[in-house]
């Protein structure tokens, strides 16, 4: 494809900001991490878990410069972009410690900078900088609107939500949108009527019941500091896919609205910060998934793909080199690995690899190494075994978040429940077809299983750490060995 002169411009630009990252990276090895996923999938509690392991030193027999104890000390340090916000992590990690409350999900992008100083395999003491930057899944989401039309995309987005369980949510959307005229003249307020019709769409499809994941363009969900700006301010319409919108038309404002949504929204994010990342993880709340049943996990697994051919653009020519990323590691890390008992840990791992099999061989093939984990950042529950009738069986305990129901209980937020999770099943095509499907927890009390997971508290810590206790987890320090491991050898 032939560069616009705009994009000769741009490319002179990257390649200058590489050469001077490069030269960055020669004096000071520098790491830049990213951490995505669709919101509530754990982006906030990973960030700050990991941060505080690192620099108190956690618990992390997997992860083998601390471990081995070559890591001398990791420290924050002022973050090297002025205009991205600064990741909250000191509130974060109070709110998590202090209040044993969950902090305030990602809702913008943001960053943080930690500096470690290590001793080198061979002895030589080292210093690697790791840039952490936070930013959500949604907006991958929005990497193949740059290769369509507004018309185009109005045609894809309407059939999709004319299937189900979208069509049902759908319904006020669609009964306002058969009563507009796409070539009458332009109106603000029709169009802002219709965006918000079409954003409260969105926002239902969400909703935990649901659990969609594919919903661009990710930024109507999270606006981030553009809340309420024309750029957001659209929706698709009925309109031939070829068609030419007439001047002054709606249909003409709309699809202006949606070029400069591509301009100002997604071309700056692929640029400015995807393109320049050296490793990500992306989180996957599979359970939720599991909890609204196989639309939601087909939804996931669409929204995984979608994920991935972001890593590989590099080789298509659908797009400039603008966006190409260089990152050569991409772990998928199925989150809140704490709801469910230890033995069924393989098993999430083995429906994250099932989702991604067809995507991954791809981004292999694009040159980044690709892994699989279940995890909890932050482990709320422990588990044990409980009298069942005649049976024990392996149950989790923890403390539900206060106002949580289940099996028609209200919890008060400190009393201590054992749940039993139920297993995952063996065949994963029940799974995915929904037949033999997950039936989510009973608890020791309840007769009938109910279909969703509880949340709960973070949870209580030793004190004897001096103030500063370690938060406990399940294979955070895996999933660092593979991000960061070599770097630190
Ligand atoms: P974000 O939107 O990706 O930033 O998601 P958050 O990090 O805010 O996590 C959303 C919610 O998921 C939290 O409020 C917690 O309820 C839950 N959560 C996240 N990580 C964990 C974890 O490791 N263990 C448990 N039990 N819950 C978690």
């Amino acid at each position: 494809m032939a560069l616009g002169f705009s994009e000769i411009v741009e490319e002179a630009r990257l390649s200058a900001r590489a050469l001077l990252d490069y030269g960055d990276n020669l004096f000071n090895p520098t790491v830049r991490l990213g951490v995505t996923g669709l919101s509530r999938a754990g982006k906030t509690v990973f960030i700050t878990a990991l941060v505080h392991g690192l620099s108190r030193g956690g618990r992390f027999p997997i992860f083998e410069p601390l471990a081995t104890g070559r890591i001398a000390r990791a420290r924050l340090e002022p973050q090297p972009d002025d205009a991205v916000p600064r990741f909250a992590y000191e509130d974060h990690l109070r709110t998590l410690i202090e209040q044993r409350l969950w902090p305030n999900s990602t809702t913008d992008i943001s960053e943080l900078r930690l500096v470690i100083d290590y001793q080198r395999q061979n002895g030589a003491d080292r210093t690697l900088t790791l840039d952490i930057i936070d930013y959500p899944g949604e907006w991958l989401l929005d990497l193949p609107l740059l290769t369509k039309s507004y018309e185009q995309w109005s045609s894809e987005s309407l059939a999709l939500s004319r299937l189900d369980p979208r069509a049902r949510l759908a319904a006020e959307w669609h009964s306002h949108l058969a009563t507009l005229d796409a070539q009458a003249h332009e109106n603000e307020q029709v169009t802002l009527a219709t965006a918000k019709l079409f954003t409260e769409y969105l926002r239902a499809c969400r909703d935990e019941r649901f659990a969609m994941s594919l919903l661009p363009p990710g930024r109507f969900l999270m606006p981030g500091n553009l809340a309420g700006s024309p750029a957001l301010t659209f929706a698709p319409l009925e309109v031939p896919v070829d068609g030419l919108a007439p001047d002054g038309s709606l249909w003409a404002m709309m699809r202006r609205r949606y070029e400069a949504y591509k301009d100002v929204v997604v071309r700056p994010f692929f640029r400015d910060h995807f393109s320049r990342l050296d490793r990500q993880i992306v989180l996957v709340d599979a359970l939720a998934a599991f909890n609204a049943g196989p639309e939601a996990l087909h939804d996931l697994q669409a929204a995984l793909a979608g994920i991935l051919d972001c890593f590989r653009i590099g080789r298509s020519t659908m797009f400039s080199s603008l966006f190409r990323p260089r990152i050569d590691r991409i772990l998928f890390a199925a989150t809140k690995a704490d709801h469910l008992h230890h033995s069924s840990h393989d098993r999430i791992e083995a429906i994250l690899k099932r989702m991604l099999n067809r995507a991954s061989t791809r981004a292999e093939a694009a040159g980044a190494a690709v892994d699989v984990v279940a995890l909890a950042a932050v482990r709320a529950t422990r588990e044990a075994l409980v009298q069942r009738g005649r049976d024990k069986l392996p149950s989790i305990l923890g403390r539900p978040v206060k106002g949580e129901i289940a099996t028609g209980e209200t919890f008060d937020g400190e009393t201590e429940v054992a749940t039993f999770p139920g297993d995952l099943p063996a065949d994963l095509d029940a799974l995915f077809q929904g037949d033999g499907a997950f039936r989510g927890l009973t608890t020791a009390t309840a007769e009938k299983a109910d279909f969703r997971f509880l949340r709960f508290r973070p949870p209580l810590l030793d004190s004897d750490d001096a103030g500063d206790p370690a938060l406990p987890h399940i294979r955070l320090d895996r999933a660092l060995q593979f991000l960061i491991g070599d770097k630190l050898q």
